[in-house]
């Protein structure tokens, strides 16, 4: 292999499970046997965890400042250590199955026999990090709302939860919009059930586009939304569910899936209190929601404090 200077190694893991049966060679004392290399990774299905523990097992045997990994096909990025002058780069993959790249770095040059060595680790990485993946894969799947692709109820409740933690120590008031189609049923009736899925992919796309890249936009049920924000001080959070009830009403790409109807919302907003739990915070909003429905519909209504 041509080494220069500062270079890039990009190399391919061999399918197989060379070096499975082998003790891993490493600085003296440091050898780790695959078994307990597969030990130390498979008792976490965290995949940040899971490359953490490998770049620190190998370290002996493998010296290197820092390490990436990508996988995009699940928005995971991983970052740990020092950006450093040399990388080698692996594209992993087991039976076809697409396990991410990851990039190994440090300021002295990779010779020939480190990559042959760390070669013989990397396949006791693999069998972890694909089952680390794939329970990544099943949970986002168990959180995400098949028809329109954002997250639904089992994750707002999760997300919710956890702002209202992150609230209670001192972190920016929460704000709940509870966002409902109005006669969203004679759209259906109307127009036909397939019809009024697009609908809801259209309301979704507005949505989010209507709502800054941090806040949390979930389908919550049927034509049902909520939107979880963290806000300065309520005036802002009126301003944004005013600005969602606007958005709705005149996003052309909603309106234009819906011909002959004029699809609005009606949004019930309300801010956390103090040890309030998620479902206390969640019923306020709701109940906000339809009076906003009794006061005509296409309207914000804000909860008591
Ligand atoms: P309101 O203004 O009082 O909210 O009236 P509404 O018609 O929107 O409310 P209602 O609860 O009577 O009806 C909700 C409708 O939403 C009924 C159902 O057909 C429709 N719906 C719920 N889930 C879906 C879905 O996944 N796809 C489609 N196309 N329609 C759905
Ligand atoms: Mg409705
Ligand atoms: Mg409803």
């Amino acid at each position: 292999m041509n080494q220069t200077f500062s270079e890039s190694i990009r190399r391919s893991l061999p399918a197989g499970l060379a070096g499975q049966d082998q003790p891993l060679p490493g600085a003296s004392g440091a050898a780790l046997s695959p078994a307990e290399l597969a030990w130390e990774l498979q008792n976490t299905l965290d995949p940040t965890a899971v490359l953490g523990r490998f770049s620190r097992v190998i370290q002996m045997a493998f010296p290197h400042d820092g390490f990436t990994y990508d996988h995009p096909g699940l928005r995971l990025h991983v970052s740990q250590g020092r950006v450093s002058r040399h990388s080698c780069t692996y594209n992993l993959a087991l039976k076809g199955l697409d396990l991410g790249e990851l990039r190994l770095m440090r300021g002295r040059k990779f010779r020939e026999q480190d990559l042959a060595q760390l070669e013989t680790m990397l396949p006791g990485l693999v069998f972890p990090l694909r089952n680390a993946l794939l329970y990544r894969q099943a949970v986002e799947a168990s959180r995400t709302d098949p028809l329109t692709g954002v997250q639904n109820r089992t994750a707002l409740e999760h997300l919710l939860t956890r702002e209202l933690a992150s609230f209670e120590r001192g972190g920016e008031p929460v704000a709940l919009l509870v966002v409902d189609l109005d006669h969203f049923k004679h759209v259906n009736d109307t127009l036909g059930h397939s019809a009024g899925d697009r609908v809801l992919k259209a309301v979704t796309g507005c949505l989010v586009g209507a709502t800054r890249a941090s806040d949390m936009v979930f389908r919550s049920g049927g034509e049902e939304f909520v939107i979880l924000m963290r806000v300065a001080n309520p005036a802002d959070g009126v301003r944004a569910a005013e600005r969602v009830r606007m958005a709705l009403e005149h996003c052309a790409a909603v309106q234009d899936s819906a011909p002959g109807h004029h699809v609005t919302g009606s949004i019930g907003l309300a801010f956390a209190r103090r040890r309030e739990t998620a479902l206390e915070l969640f019923d306020r909003a709701d109940k906000a929601m339809y009076v906003a429905k009794r006061n005509g519909r296409n309207r914000v209504e804000v909860a008591s404090a």
